[in-house]
């Protein structure tokens, strides 16, 4: 018996060290839910990106800009009428992703668009309207980016200047396959 306990013991301490282990890097990964693939998509903003955006709105008119959210949450369904814009249906293509494949089908992603002087939307992102020197749509992707939104106008492939989105560290994979950003990380994502 005792001959048994001495080869067990080591195994034993192994099992437990990697279990320690294995507790700690979960521990370490909850910044996410993992919620399987059937998990539903949201029909609203994530609570955080829905408080940054406000606080941009604020911002902005702060510094006598008129910014207008033209686009939140979309469905798979609408995302996916959009990606046929400018292919099987008519217009300009305006975006890559199919539904699904979009950071708005997740509720992590905004569009914004400028107000000219009789509150209608305006697309030109060289109106530099407060005289500052910089464009008023660029001033706007600046006061996002410190709210911790990357801004689609910085990506070289296909430059997205309305889109706005936090991603929490999850790739489309990983929220196609039922990742989501976890409850906590209201907090942690404040920075
Ligand atoms: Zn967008």
């Amino acid at each position: 018996m005792k001959g048994i306990r001495k080869i067990l013991l080591p195994w034993i301490m192994i099992i437990i060290f990697l279990s320690i282990l294995f507790i700690l890097y979960n521990r370490m990964e909850e910044n996410y839910l993992d919620m399987g693939e059937d998990a539903p998509l949201p029909d609203d903003l994530h609570p955080l990106v829905e408080e940054k955006k406000d606080i941009l709105l604020e911002q902005a008119e702060a510094i006598d800009i008129d910014v207008v959210i033209t686009d939140k949450t979309r469905s798979i369904d609408e995302q996916n009428e959009l990606y046929e814009q400018g292919r099987s249906a008519s217009g300009n293509i305006v975006t890559n992703a199919k539904g699904g494949e979009s950071y708005h089908n997740y509720g992590l992603a905004i569009d914004y668009a400028l107000l000219d002087n009789n509150g209608d939307i305006h697309w030109d992102i060289q109106y530099d309207g407060t005289d500052s020197g910089e464009s008023d749509w660029f001033e706007v992707a600046e006061l996002a980016k410190d709210l911790g939104f990357e801004w689609g106008g910085d990506w070289n492939r296909f430059p997205d200047y309305p889109h706005l989105q936090m991603d929490f560290g999850l790739s489309i994979d990983q929220l196609q396959r039922g990742m989501r950003p976890a409850p906590e990380d209201h907090d942690e994502a404040d920075k």
